[in-house]
Order: structure tokens, then sequence, then C-alpha cells
């Protein structure tokens, strides 16, 4: 099949464009690089052999998707491009509005010119808000609880709306809990620009000496140990998802929205030990107040994705672990160089 993945420079992008690869798809990479870099390119070719087109654009430049869409006689796409920033998103909400919900609208009116109605979305278990009750399935209610937030939940309901306007649209949301980890090669991985918000890619620079020790925020949750509890899901193992949700699509016209995790929470102190183990390094940490906005827990109930991909994650955390310590080392800090606005955490 012909997928065109927007924003498929990115961290997740990149991972489903080998899979894909792998798997015998053709891949057009559309992406403005404006939290990418063109070597990507290069890495995923390194890696699978093949060399996807790659077109650098916006997802509102409508008429370059269209054509785009056109040219290389595209059969679905799947929608990565946005920002993601939480904290960045409560200072520069119009930026937000505008790159992820236009962008989309943007992506959805070059589609419907050119008759491409399969659609494979990035959601968020963001959309789920502060759980009512774990682990989250998805009937779980929608809330969101800042701007990024609220640009998932809106992309969201504009999918629907859209397969309800025209049966032919076949649409799946695929509600990410916590992504991790890299390529097995240690080629392409997760490489935020500055000092990193999430804990996998701050762990991994303070395992490299890059920072001084990780902040453990908060060790008075009702959690088992204390620290907030994740679903860390390994980012090869949310690509196979995709590839699977893809076929599954052929088979299902309509809107879904699909939890892609593991169904295990672990906790920041687990994450500290299990890369400990992986990296063979002491990891220094202090524990400090909570950070604001933060839940206890949050995981998934997989199931849906079992029942109806036939997906389920494979890897565990030291994987994880183990496949984010060797990008770490065979990349470093620095690879990408900061040309926008919108940078992520
Ligand atoms: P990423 O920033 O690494 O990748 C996004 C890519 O989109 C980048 O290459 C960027 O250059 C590109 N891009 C952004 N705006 C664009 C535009 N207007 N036009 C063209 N390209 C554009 O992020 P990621 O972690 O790979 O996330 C991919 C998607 O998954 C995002 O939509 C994100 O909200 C969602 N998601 C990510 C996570 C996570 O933890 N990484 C969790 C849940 C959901
Ligand atoms: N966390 C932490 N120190 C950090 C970054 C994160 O203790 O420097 C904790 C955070 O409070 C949460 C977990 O690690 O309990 C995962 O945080 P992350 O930002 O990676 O993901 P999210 O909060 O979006 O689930």
């Amino acid at each position: 099949m012909n997928v065109l993945l927007t924003g498929g420079m990115g961290y997740i992008g990149s991972h489903v464009a080998v899979v894909l690869l792998q798997a015998g798809h053709r891949v057009i990479l559309y992406d403005n690089l404006c939290n990418s870099e063109a070597s990507v390119l290069a890495r995923i070719e390194q890696i699978t052999g093949k060399t996807p087109t790659f077109i650098q654009a916006d997802i509102r430049a409508t008429k370059t998707l269209t054509d785009a869409l056109k040219q290389h006689a595209v059969e679905a796409v799947m929608h990565f491009a946005g920002l993601k920033a939480v904290g960045e998103s409560v200072e520069k909400p119009i930026e937000y509005y505008a790159n992820n919900v236009e962008g989309t609208v943007s992506l959805l009116e070059a589609m419907r010119e050119t008759g491409v109605r399969s659609l494979v979305f990035s959601g968020s278990a963001t959309v789920y808000g502060e759980p009512q009750y774990l682990p989250l399935d998805e009937a779980h209610p929608l809330s969101a609880t800042n701007p990024y937030g609220r640009t998932k939940l809106h992309i969201e309901e504009m999918l629907r709306d859209l397969s309800v306007s025209n049966p032919l649209w076949r649409i799946v949301c695929l509600r990410y809990f916590n992504p991790v980890g890299a390529h097995e090669s240690g080629l392409i991985g997760e490489n935020p620009v500055g000092i990193p918000n999430n804990l996998m890619p701050y762990i991994a620079r303070v395992a490299a000496g890059e920072l001084k020790e990780l902040s453990v925020f908060g060790n008075d949750y009702p959690t088992p140990d204390g620290t907030g509890v994740r679903d860390y899901i390994h980012v090869m193992d949310l690509a196979e998802g995709h590839v699977a949700a893809l076929a599954w699509l052929a088979e299902h016209p309509g809107w879904y929205a699909i939890n892609l995790g593991t169904g295990q929470g672990y906790s920041v102190l687990d994450m500290v030990a299990t890369f400990v183990r992986a990296c063979g390094r002491d990891l220094p940490y202090r524990i400090v107040p909570r950070r604001a906005g933060d839940v206890a827990a949050c995981y998934a109930d997989p199931g849906k994705a079992l029942r109806e991909l036939g997906w389920r994650a494979r890897r565990d955390l030291l994987e994880m672990c183990a496949s984010a310590w060797k990008f770490q080392n065979r990349t470093g800090t620095g690879l990408l160089g900061s040309d926008c606005e919108g940078r992520l955490s």
C-alpha cells in the first residue's frame, strides 16, 4: 500500500516508517522538520535498505499536500504531525490549535479532494483526563486539562463527525499511553531539544552524565512506592500496532478509538531501577515535590487492541530502557538544530 505519514520524520513516525517499509509498504514522509531533522531519512534507509519519499512541507499547505496525495497515489494516511508539549501548549495555545487542529482540517480537505479515505490518527491517553477508574478502557469519559489535550480531543471529535457525514471514511484514533525506547539499532529514537520534560529521555541523559540527577516528582502518591505510575510502551510495539491498524481498517469503515498500551503500570522508581540494569551505571536521583497537573497512575486496558487488531505489546521495560540507552550512546544530544517555534519538551 502507498502510505503517507504526516510528521513521519519525528520520533514515532520514523519508527512506524521502518515497520511499514519492512512489511512491504511504500512510504511517503511529509514533514516540515520543525521538530525533527533531515538525517532521519538516511537512518531509516540504513535500517531498512529502502528509500522512502520525503516531502518537506507543512500540513497546512493544503495544495502541496493534495498534490502529494495525487502524485504518489496514496491509499492511506497516518497522521503524526503536531506539537505535543503540554507546558508549551498552555503558553502558546494559538500555535497549538493552528498546528494541530487547523493542520488536521487541511489534511482532511486534501484527503477529501483526492478520495483518500483511510486515516490512522496519533491520539493520546491524555483525552481521558483525570482517571476515574483504572485500567482505562476506551469507554472512559473524555476530558482535557490543557490546550494540547484539547487539540487531541477536538480532532477526535472532528474525525467522528466526518465518519458520520460519509460512511466511506475509515478512521482509527490510536490512543497512545507513554511511548519510550528506540529502534533496536539505536539509529533512531527520541531526541528532545534542551532539557527533557519526559522521564525516559531525562533518565538517559543523567545516565550519560549530561544531566546531574533526576528529580522524582513526588513520592507521596497512593501508589505502591509513592511515585507516579505510567503505562510505558516500547515505540517498536507502538509502531507494529499502527501496521496492524492499517490492515484492520481495510475491513472496517467508520470511526474507532483504540488504546495502545501494555496494560502494565510502572513507577518512576521502577523505571530508574530498570534503567540502572540496562546501563550498568548509577543513576542519582532526588525526591522533589509533585509536578503540577500530574496524576498518580495511568495505565491502559489494552483488550480492545488485542480483540480488534490482534495486536499486543511484546517488549518489556528492560528492552525499553536498553534501546533508549543504545540510542543515547549512538546519538548523544545536540543532534537536532533548533529551527521552529513549538519545540517540544
Ligand atoms: P515528534 O515531534 O517527534 O514528531 C512530530 C513530527 O511532526 C515532527 O517531525 C515535526 O517536525 C512534524 N510536524 C509538526 N508540525 C508539523 C506541521 N505543521 N507540518 C508538517 N510536519 C509537522 O512527536 P512524536 O512523539 O513522534 O509524536 C507524534 C504524534 O503522536 C503527535 O501527534 C503527538 O501528539 C502524538 N503523541 C505522542 C506521544 C509521545 O509521548 N511521544 C504520546 C501521545 C501522542
Ligand atoms: N517524572 C519525574 N521526573 C521527571 C519527569 C517525569 O519524576 O523529570 C515522572 C512524572 O511525574 C510521571 C512520570 O515520570 O509520574 C512520567 O512522566 P512523563 O512526563 O514522562 O509522562 P506523562 O506525565 O506525560 O505521563
